[in-house]
Protein backbone atom coordinates (compact mmCIF):
# COMPACT_ATOMS: atom_id res chain seq x y z
CA UNK A 1 0.00 0.00 0.00
CA UNK A 2 0.80 4.00 0.18
CA UNK A 3 2.69 3.49 3.57
CA UNK A 4 4.84 1.41 1.86
CA UNK A 5 6.16 3.62 -0.45
CA UNK A 6 9.45 3.80 1.18
CA UNK A 7 10.83 0.11 0.68
CA UNK A 8 11.73 0.13 -3.15
CA UNK A 9 14.74 2.51 -1.79
CA UNK A 10 15.98 0.23 0.44
CA UNK A 11 15.38 -3.22 -1.95
CA UNK A 12 16.60 -1.39 -4.96
CA UNK A 13 18.57 1.85 -4.30
CA UNK A 14 21.02 1.47 -7.40
CA UNK A 15 17.85 1.79 -9.88
CA UNK A 16 17.67 5.48 -9.07
CA UNK A 17 19.66 8.51 -9.86
CA UNK A 18 21.28 11.01 -7.70
CA UNK A 19 18.39 13.19 -8.22
CA UNK A 20 16.36 10.65 -5.99
CA UNK A 21 19.11 8.27 -3.96
CA UNK A 22 22.17 10.95 -2.76
CA UNK A 23 23.77 7.29 -1.56
CA UNK A 24 23.82 3.65 -0.44
CA UNK A 25 25.96 1.65 1.12
CA UNK A 26 25.36 -1.68 2.67
CA UNK A 27 23.15 -0.52 6.06
CA UNK A 28 21.96 2.93 4.78
CA UNK A 29 19.76 4.72 1.60
CA UNK A 30 19.51 7.99 2.00
CA UNK A 31 16.93 9.66 -0.10
CA UNK A 32 15.26 13.09 -1.31
CA UNK A 33 12.36 13.19 0.52
CA UNK A 34 9.62 13.61 -2.40
CA UNK A 35 7.06 15.99 -0.93
CA UNK A 36 10.46 17.84 0.71
CA UNK A 37 8.76 20.24 3.95
CA UNK A 38 12.04 22.40 3.44
CA UNK A 39 14.17 23.96 1.32
CA UNK A 40 16.13 20.78 1.90
CA UNK A 41 14.48 17.51 3.23
CA UNK A 42 16.41 14.01 3.21
CA UNK A 43 15.40 10.64 4.73
CA UNK A 44 17.65 8.36 6.11
CA UNK A 45 16.49 4.67 5.35
CA UNK A 46 18.24 2.15 7.89
CA UNK A 47 18.38 -0.93 5.66
CA UNK A 48 18.56 -3.52 8.66
CA UNK A 49 15.48 -6.16 8.00
CA UNK A 50 15.04 -6.75 11.71
CA UNK A 51 14.14 -3.05 12.33
CA UNK A 52 12.86 -1.34 9.35
CA UNK A 53 9.45 -2.54 10.49
CA UNK A 54 9.42 -0.95 13.56
CA UNK A 55 8.28 2.34 14.94
CA UNK A 56 11.53 4.63 15.86
CA UNK A 57 10.89 4.63 19.49
CA UNK A 58 10.87 0.54 19.44
CA UNK A 59 13.82 0.56 17.02
CA UNK A 60 16.19 2.72 18.85
CA UNK A 61 15.85 0.61 22.12
CA UNK A 62 18.44 -1.24 20.72
CA UNK A 63 21.53 0.65 21.50
CA UNK A 64 23.58 -0.30 19.52
CA UNK A 65 21.57 -0.17 16.27
CA UNK A 66 20.79 3.73 17.74
CA UNK A 67 24.69 4.22 17.82
CA UNK A 68 24.69 3.20 13.98
CA UNK A 69 21.65 5.46 13.03
CA UNK A 70 23.01 8.50 14.82
CA UNK A 71 26.41 8.13 12.96
CA UNK A 72 25.52 7.58 9.94
CA UNK A 73 23.05 10.57 10.27
CA UNK A 74 25.51 12.82 11.47
CA UNK A 75 27.15 11.92 8.09
CA UNK A 76 24.10 13.13 6.07
CA UNK A 77 23.74 16.10 7.93
CA UNK A 78 27.44 16.94 7.31
CA UNK A 79 26.56 15.99 3.43
CA UNK A 80 22.96 18.62 3.82
CA UNK A 81 25.08 21.26 5.52
CA UNK A 82 27.77 20.92 2.20
CA UNK A 83 24.37 21.62 0.58
CA UNK A 84 23.57 24.63 1.70
CA UNK A 85 26.78 26.09 1.20
CA UNK A 86 26.55 25.94 -2.30
CA UNK A 87 23.26 26.37 -2.40
CA UNK A 88 22.69 29.92 -0.36
CA UNK A 89 26.78 30.62 0.14
CA UNK A 90 26.54 33.50 -2.11
CA UNK A 91 23.46 34.96 -0.30
CA UNK A 92 24.85 34.61 3.44
CA UNK A 93 27.04 37.50 4.72
CA UNK A 94 28.86 35.46 6.72
CA UNK A 95 30.30 33.24 3.48
CA UNK A 96 30.36 37.10 1.35
CA UNK A 97 32.75 38.39 4.58
CA UNK A 98 34.72 35.04 4.16
CA UNK A 99 35.13 34.99 0.38
CA UNK A 100 36.19 38.60 0.80
CA UNK A 101 39.10 37.96 3.51
CA UNK A 102 40.00 35.23 1.07
CA UNK A 103 40.58 37.21 -1.70
CA UNK A 104 42.05 40.05 -0.35
CA UNK A 105 45.95 40.71 -1.13
CA UNK A 106 47.50 40.24 1.92
CA UNK A 107 44.81 37.96 3.34
CA UNK A 108 44.10 38.75 7.13
CA UNK A 109 45.42 36.92 9.88
CA UNK A 110 42.45 36.03 11.32
CA UNK A 111 40.00 34.67 8.94
CA UNK A 112 36.08 34.99 10.02
CA UNK A 113 34.66 31.53 10.36
CA UNK A 114 32.15 30.48 7.24
CA UNK A 115 28.76 30.21 8.35
CA UNK A 116 27.79 27.16 10.67
CA UNK A 117 25.38 25.21 8.09
CA UNK A 118 25.27 22.40 10.38
CA UNK A 119 23.55 24.25 12.75
CA UNK A 120 20.59 25.13 10.55
CA UNK A 121 19.50 21.37 9.72
CA UNK A 122 17.43 19.03 12.00
CA UNK A 123 17.39 15.61 12.65
CA UNK A 124 14.77 13.11 13.94
CA UNK A 125 11.87 11.14 13.48
CA UNK A 126 7.96 11.71 13.93
CA UNK A 127 6.20 10.76 16.98
CA UNK A 128 3.52 8.85 14.35
CA UNK A 129 5.19 8.22 11.35
CA UNK A 130 2.78 7.67 8.30
CA UNK A 131 5.16 5.57 6.44
CA UNK A 132 6.03 1.82 7.54
CA UNK A 133 9.26 1.61 6.75
CA UNK A 134 11.94 3.13 9.52
CA UNK A 135 13.00 6.66 8.26
CA UNK A 136 15.24 9.41 10.13
CA UNK A 137 14.33 13.16 8.57
CA UNK A 138 17.27 15.05 7.96
CA UNK A 139 16.15 18.71 6.82
CA UNK A 140 17.15 22.04 7.09
CA UNK A 141 14.99 24.43 9.81
CA UNK A 142 13.44 26.77 6.97
CA UNK A 143 9.89 24.90 6.70
CA UNK A 144 10.09 26.52 3.40
CA UNK A 145 8.62 24.76 0.48
CA UNK A 146 5.20 24.72 -1.47
CA UNK A 147 4.91 21.17 -0.50
CA UNK A 148 4.09 22.39 2.88
CA UNK A 149 0.43 22.62 2.39
CA UNK A 150 -1.25 21.35 5.63
CA UNK A 151 -1.28 22.53 9.25
CA UNK A 152 -0.24 19.25 10.14
CA UNK A 153 2.94 19.26 7.81
CA UNK A 154 4.10 22.55 9.63
CA UNK A 155 3.17 21.33 13.13
CA UNK A 156 4.42 17.71 12.28
CA UNK A 157 7.91 19.63 12.23
CA UNK A 158 8.02 22.20 14.75
CA UNK A 159 5.89 20.33 17.57
CA UNK A 160 7.12 17.72 20.01
CA UNK A 161 5.79 15.54 17.42
CA UNK A 162 9.35 16.19 16.19
CA UNK A 163 11.65 13.89 18.15
CA UNK A 164 15.52 15.00 17.44
CA UNK A 165 17.51 11.86 17.17
CA UNK A 166 20.02 13.23 19.45
CA UNK A 167 17.02 12.40 22.14
CA UNK A 168 17.58 8.58 22.13
CA UNK A 169 16.57 6.50 23.75
CA UNK A 170 13.90 8.00 25.33
CA UNK A 171 12.68 7.70 28.92
CA UNK A 172 9.80 5.39 29.69
CA UNK A 173 7.57 7.61 31.40
CA UNK A 174 8.71 10.79 28.13
CA UNK A 175 4.76 12.34 27.18
CA UNK A 176 5.80 11.96 23.07
CA UNK A 177 4.99 7.92 23.65
CA UNK A 178 1.36 9.68 23.72
CA UNK A 179 1.14 12.07 21.15
CA UNK A 180 -2.27 11.58 19.95
CA UNK A 181 -3.21 12.87 23.32
CA UNK A 182 -1.00 15.60 23.48
CA UNK A 183 -2.83 16.81 20.02
CA UNK A 184 0.59 18.41 18.97
CA UNK A 185 -0.66 18.65 15.21
CA UNK A 186 -3.78 20.95 16.19
CA UNK A 187 -1.67 23.38 18.40
CA UNK A 188 -1.29 27.00 17.32
CA UNK A 189 1.52 27.86 14.76
CA UNK A 190 4.10 29.40 16.40
CA UNK A 191 7.54 30.57 14.43
CA UNK A 192 9.77 28.43 14.19
CA UNK A 193 12.44 31.69 13.98
CA UNK A 194 10.71 34.23 16.12
CA UNK A 195 8.76 32.46 18.08
CA UNK A 196 5.75 34.67 17.14
CA UNK A 197 2.24 33.03 17.16
CA UNK A 198 0.13 32.70 13.94
CA UNK A 199 -3.08 31.01 15.73
CA UNK A 200 -4.51 28.92 13.25
CA UNK A 201 -4.01 30.95 9.99
CA UNK A 202 -2.02 29.34 7.65
CA UNK A 203 -2.04 31.55 4.99
CA UNK A 204 -0.23 33.78 7.12
CA UNK A 205 2.16 31.45 8.71
CA UNK A 206 3.38 30.86 5.27
CA UNK A 207 3.89 34.37 3.97
CA UNK A 208 5.76 34.50 7.06
CA UNK A 209 7.59 31.74 6.54
CA UNK A 210 8.74 32.80 3.12
CA UNK A 211 10.19 36.50 4.74
CA UNK A 212 11.61 34.58 7.37
CA UNK A 213 13.07 32.50 4.51
CA UNK A 214 15.11 35.04 2.76
CA UNK A 215 16.50 36.50 5.98
CA UNK A 216 17.91 33.10 7.05
CA UNK A 217 19.88 32.28 4.67
CA UNK A 218 21.13 36.04 4.60
CA UNK A 219 22.51 35.46 7.87
P1 LIG B 1 6.68 10.43 8.18
O1 LIG B 1 5.50 11.32 8.35
O2 LIG B 1 6.30 9.00 8.00
O3 LIG B 1 7.68 10.63 9.28
O4 LIG B 1 7.43 10.91 6.88
C1 LIG B 1 7.39 10.21 5.67
C2 LIG B 1 8.05 11.08 4.62
O5 LIG B 1 8.16 10.33 3.41
C3 LIG B 1 7.25 12.32 4.28
O6 LIG B 1 8.05 13.47 4.51
C4 LIG B 1 6.88 12.15 2.81
O7 LIG B 1 6.92 13.37 2.10
C5 LIG B 1 7.90 11.17 2.31
N1 LIG B 1 7.44 10.29 1.24
C6 LIG B 1 6.22 9.70 1.15
N2 LIG B 1 6.19 8.89 0.08
C7 LIG B 1 7.40 8.97 -0.53
C8 LIG B 1 7.96 8.35 -1.68
O8 LIG B 1 7.34 7.55 -2.38
N3 LIG B 1 9.24 8.69 -1.99
C9 LIG B 1 9.97 9.57 -1.24
N4 LIG B 1 11.22 9.82 -1.65
N5 LIG B 1 9.47 10.16 -0.15
C10 LIG B 1 8.20 9.87 0.21
ZN1 LIG C 1 9.18 34.51 12.50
Amino acid sequence: GARDGLGVYIAKPETYGPDVVVYHNEDFVAIHDMFPKSSLHLLLLPRDESKTRLHPFEAFEDIEFLAKVKAEACKLRTLAAGELRRKYGKDSEQEQARQAALSADPPPNELPQGRDWEQEIMVGVHAVPSMNHLHVHVLSVDRYSDRLKHRKHYNSFSTPFFVPLEEFPLAEDDMRRRPTEEGYLKRDFICWRCDKSFGNRFVDLKQHLAQEFKEWKKL
